[in-house]
């Protein structure tokens, strides 16, 4: 289980000394946000990475939390939220990709409702547990393919994907509302850009932001540790042209 013997408020390597220079080297790094950075220094980011590396919670660097995969990299998490808040306000936001649940407690600081899904079941279950401790109750969870979106809460006015399809799925523009904006990293292996999309009331807008890596949004299923992976179905590509 996660490292929950590591107090909430940490100490040494996880102190609040810590934390504050996680703050200052995001700052450099060019988020303005405060909201966000106060959500960032008050989020125990040591909770939520795999036991042994809670030390290292606040580096800006992307650390393992089991399953193969690897909790994004703190500046990671501060632009993609920036410029999904630096759009408005979004309400009912749809995450791609929970993985550790970092993102998603961030992203539930600072929003209504956070719907998140997540392929790989164990991660989940570890994530949805974590964050339920962590008295967040405007978290919604779903073990699917992210890349068909998650229709049944949708419309939504902000998505965040956290794992880069080589094209954005077109099941993510339908769910995305008008006026609405999504983060997503597009491209293949680690040549990858961070894209904002934003759903104008004649098409889509697509603005490439910088360069990303992200590990690949797959359509593969996990349901339990050391299980085999079964395909169940290839993820939706599309073209970004107008609707
Ligand atoms: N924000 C997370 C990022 C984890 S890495 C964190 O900080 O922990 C990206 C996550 O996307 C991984 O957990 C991976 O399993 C998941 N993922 C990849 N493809 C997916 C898909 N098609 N649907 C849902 N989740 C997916």
């Amino acid at each position: 289980r996660y490292c929950m013997n590591q107090s909430l408020e940490g100490s040494g390597m996880t102190s609040r000394r810590t934390r504050l220079r996680m703050l200052e080297r995001l700052r450099t790094q060019g988020i303005r946000n405060e909201a966000l950075l106060e959500v960032m220094l008050n989020t125990p980011r040591h909770l939520f990475v795999e036991t042994g590396f809670a030390e290292r919670a606040y580096e800006d660097t992307a650390l393992p939390i089991g399953q193969g995969q690897t909790i994004s990299q703190p500046y990671a998490v501060a632009r993609m939220t920036d410029l999904l808040l630096e759009h408005g306000k979004p309400e009912n936001v749809l995450e791609v990709g929970t993985g550790c649940g970092y993102q998603t407690a961030v992203l539930a600081s600072l929003v209504k409702k956070v719907n998140t899904v997540e392929r790989i079941l164990p991660l989940q279950q570890r994530a949805k547990d974590l964050l339920w401790s962590l008295k967040f109750r405007n978290i919604r969870f779903k073990h699917c393919d992210g890349g068909w979106g998650w229709p049944e809460y949708g419309p939504y006015d902000g998505i965040l994907v956290s794992a880069a399809p080589t094209e954005i799925p077109d099941a993510l523009l339908k769910q995305l509302a008008k006026g609405g904006v999504m983060i997503i990293p597009v491209g293949i292996g680690r040549e990858q850009t961070l894209q904002r999309i934003v759903h104008e009331s004649d098409g889509f807008t697509v603005e490439n932001i910088e360069s990303a890596t992200f590990v690949p949004l797959l359509a593969r299923l996990v349901q339990a540790s050391g299980q085999r992976v079964t395909v169940l179905r290839l993820a939706p590509r599309c073209r970004t042209v107008p609707d």
